[in-house]
């Protein structure tokens, strides 16, 4: 029998409870490896300690990426089986409103099916290409084992900057060696792709959207090439990472 759970918003956890029912309907529709379950646990840890709300650090590491993004010829945002089940609708509102950026698929957990029903997802929010998936068209990474070294010619593989949410280290460090500008978000600041993307946004990811689509939209309106510029150029990244475990480390029990 199909499992129904009523979530209230009144409960402390609601928002975190929301998360792992999308998580959970994408992995029974096929979208979301049983692996991307347990990487969302391991990330949930993270968050408990950061408060499950956004610092400072990474509030200002979502300004700088936003400042990336803007400043980038041709950006890519890298997507896989979670981000689509968590938010989806907002990565195709990023992509839109960036005007010229693409999204391109790359699974950890290939498989032809959970491709198909990702790219059908992405269309339905009006998504019209998805690179990543014609097989004539990729190329593959040097140094990089399995499907995952795989990159579209006319996507990441063009790209000067990729917004590479919930990666695995060995193909950030690979992104890295391509000479891309990668821009991460991660919970875990201790990652290998926390510790070697260029900019790391220390947060959740149903956080980190609206907010990145928010400040590219100030710049947009407000800042200048130079502002921008400046921005990138004052950013450093692995202060940013300290500046999030020390909150994570400065917890404490509640006293009586
Ligand atoms: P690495 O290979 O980079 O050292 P890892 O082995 O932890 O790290 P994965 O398991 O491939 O890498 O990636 C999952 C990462 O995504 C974890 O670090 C986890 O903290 C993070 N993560 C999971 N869910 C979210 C989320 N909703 N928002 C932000 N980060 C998340």
């Amino acid at each position: 029998m199909e499992r129904k759970i009523e979530l209230h918003e009144s409960h402390p956890r609601y928002l975190s409870l929301l998360a792992r029912e999308k998580l959970v309907t994408g992995f029974k529709r096929g979208i979301v490896a049983s692996e991307g379950l347990i990487a969302h646990g391991r990330g949930e840890c993270f968050d408990y300690l950061l408060g499950e709300r956004t610092i400072q650090s990474s509030r200002d590491a979502i300004n700088v990426a936003s400042a990336a993004l803007l400043l980038a010829n041709y950006p890519i945002i890298s997507i896989n089986g979670n981000v689509t089940a968590l938010c989806v609708d907002q990565i195709c509102r990023l992509n839109r409103s960036l005007e010229n950026s693409a999204v391109e698929i790359n699974l950890f957990y290939y498989t032809k099916e959970r491709e198909k029903l990702i790219s059908e997802e992405f269309k339905k929010y009006g998504l019209t290409r998805l690179f990543g998936i014609d097989p004539n068209n990729l190329e593959s990474i040097p140094e990089l084992e399995s499907n995952r070294r795989l990159v579209d010619r006319d996507g990441i593989s063009k790209a000067d900057v990729v917004f590479v949410p919930l990666e695995d280290g060995d193909r950030t460090i690979a992104l890295k060696r391509l000479n891309k500008k990668v821009i991460t978000v991660d919970l875990n600041p201790l990652s290998r792709t926390a510790l070697t993307s260029d900019i790391t946004i220390v947060d959740n990811i149903v956080r980190v959207i609206p907010q990145l689509i928010e400040r590219v939209e100030f710049h947009r309106k407000h800042s200048s090439e130079a502002d921008l510029n400046d921005l990138l150029e004052s950013f450093d990244n692995l202060d940013g990472l300290k500046k999030a475990l020390e909150v994570m480390k400065s917890k404490q029990v509640p006293l009586q």
